[in-house]
């Protein structure tokens, strides 16, 4: 156990300071500064190690969260590595990204802040990339089984590197021109700088996994080719067809959805010319939708000097305290207040938006919003509630509804299930022998943490196909949802 005492004697938590926001609207570096080493240790110290340690029953990967708590206060930095990477192979994507059910789920947290466990996560990798302790680990022999992995996100990446390791040939494909899947073009350099990704993809290469860009298959290649090609094929494709928003108005100019835009800031951030970017500076920008996506999208604007920026949701406003039907350990729905909002911006909740308005010259200038009724447990505009709201710009950050589906069901015959999502087995296999998917394309849009625990346990699963048997790990399965999500 980290401190006996810890608990007792640090009561509060302490996170390193985010920038001030005047500083960083006018980069596009990450938020949070460097961490004090002390501060680090103190936290970590807080954690009871407990018997029964709720964190990780959180952590869709089973971090072992107390033992390197414990480890990162005893200065043993390169343990702490050793057992981080044990069960996550990017700690530096969820040390960044994550929302951490895992803290949701601490003990300390029934009665306390809980322990800053992301932070310990984040400040365990940073030490060991910046030691050079994170060096490539190549396989000691390989079993002369290839397998092609389609998509480069954070579910491809994982299963890919597990894979390698394993002693089999890996060919990541990617149909972008970059690899990293929604780590490259999605989310904003804001959250995550892209260096981090490099870092990792250069371990990665050195192991021997070899990455293919720019190569969509189904179309260049198609998907019964790729089968015949390789001995077995994971698809990693995530969940990218937007949700739309069928309203009057919806063609005008000015409307997009929020990947389009998003995926232009990461290019020319990438310092790619693109050609007539949307561009949200001097406009009066509206997003509609209160995810994630929506707060990237108005981190973006901020920084690309917009002239006001307003947030509408559907829904209700979630409350800040837990709600009595989401009880510890659970993931509690709250009021979220991401380094995005901290940044200026309005937020309005019960808004359905119910018309696109155009200007003389045929481009967006307004919407039409109403405010959200319940009706027999379905959101509707109320009548006689329609106000305009000035927009020059808005994006549509409404989620996703699953992956592409065309190519797979036409050129493989696979089946979806009821969200969409690429029909599979217990073991991460679809109809088709050999083909396995991960990430969200299995399991809709989701979380980094959950593309990584896939990608990790459809490995496991490939490898004992080809192989009969497997050491790999493999800590979640297709049906298992934890309690918290
Ligand atoms: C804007 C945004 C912000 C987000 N922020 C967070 C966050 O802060 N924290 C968090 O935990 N989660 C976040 N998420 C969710 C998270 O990014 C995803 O759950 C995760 O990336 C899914 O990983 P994946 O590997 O399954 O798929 P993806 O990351 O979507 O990668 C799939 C890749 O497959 C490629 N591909 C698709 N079809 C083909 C084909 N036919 N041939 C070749 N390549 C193909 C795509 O180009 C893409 O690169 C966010 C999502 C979005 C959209
Ligand atoms: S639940 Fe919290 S206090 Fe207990 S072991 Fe996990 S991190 Fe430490």
């Amino acid at each position: 156990m980290a401190d006996p005492k810890g608990f007792l004697k640090t009561t509060e938590r302490e996170l390193p300071p985010r920038r001030p926001v005047s500083v960083r609207l006018m980069d596009w570096k990450e938020v949070y500064e460097q961490g004090d080493a002390a501060v680090l240790k103190r936290q970590a110290g807080r954690c009871m190690d407990c018997g029964v340690p709720f964190c990780h029953q959180g952590c869709p990967l089973g971090n072992l969260i107390p033992e390197w708590n414990d480890l990162v206060w005893r200065d043993e930095g390169r343990q702490a590595i050793e057992r981080l990477h044990s069960t996550n192979n990017f700690p530096e994507f969820t040390g960044r990204l994550c929302p951490a059910p895992c803290e949701s789920s601490c003990v300390l947290s029934i009665n306390q802040p809980a322990v800053t466990i992301k932070q310990v996560e984040v400040s365990i990798i940073d030490q060991a990339f910046a030691s050079g302790w994170v060096q490539p680990q190549p396989p000691g022999r390989l079993t002369g089984k290839t397998v092609a992995v389609v998509g480069s996100g954070p579910a491809g990446l994982a299963a890919a590197q597990q894979l390698t390791r394993a002693g089999h040939t890996v060919a990541v494909f990617e149909r972008d021109d970059r690899i990293g899947g929604l780590l490259r073009y999605g989310i904003p350099d804001f959250k995550m700088e892209k260096k981090h990704l490099e870092l990792r993809l250069a371990q990665m290469t050195a192991e021997g996994t070899r990455f293919r860009a720019g190569v969509n298959i189904g179309v260049d290649i198609t998907w019964d080719a790729l089968r015949t090609r390789y001995d077995a094929v994971v698809i990693a494709t995530g969940a990218l067809v937007p949700r739309d928003l069928p309203i009057p108005g919806r063609d005008l100019p000015g409307v997009h959805f929020a990947m389009e835009y998003l995926v232009q800031q990461n290019r020319a951030g990438a310092g790619d010319t693109v050609e007539a970017q949307i561009d949200a500076a001097g406009k009066h920008v509206v997003v509609l939708g209160g995810g994630d996506t929506g707060a990237d999208c108005i981190g973006t604007a901020h920084r690309q000097l917009a002239a006001s920026v307003t947030n509408l949701a559907i829904g209700r406003q979630p409350g800040e305290d837990r709600p009595d039907h989401q009880p510890w350990p659970m993931s509690p729905t709250l009021f979220e207040v991401s380094s995005a909002h901290e940044e200026g911006g309005t937020r309005q909740f019960l808004a359905s938006t119910v018309e696109f308005l155009a200007n003389e010259v045929g481009e967006v200038r307004a919407i039409r919003v109403a405010e959200t009724e319940y009706m027999d447990g379905r959101r509707v505009p109320r009548a006689g509630s329609e106000r305009e709201i000035p927009a020059d710009l808005v994006l549509l950050a409404l989620g996703f509804t699953g992956p592409e589906s065309q190519e797979l069901s036409h050129q493989l015959g696979l089946p979806f299930d009821e969200r969409g999502a690429v029909g599979r087995d217990g073991d991460y296999q679809t109809s088709h022998e050999g083909i396995f998917v991960a990430g969200d394309a299995g399991r809709g849009q989701s979380l980094i943490v959950w593309a990584i625990a896939e990608g990790r346990a459809a490995a496991a699963a490939v490898d004992r196909f080809l192989e009969g048997d497997t050491q790999l790990p493999s800590p979640v399965t297709p049906t298992a949802r934890p309690f918290s999500l």
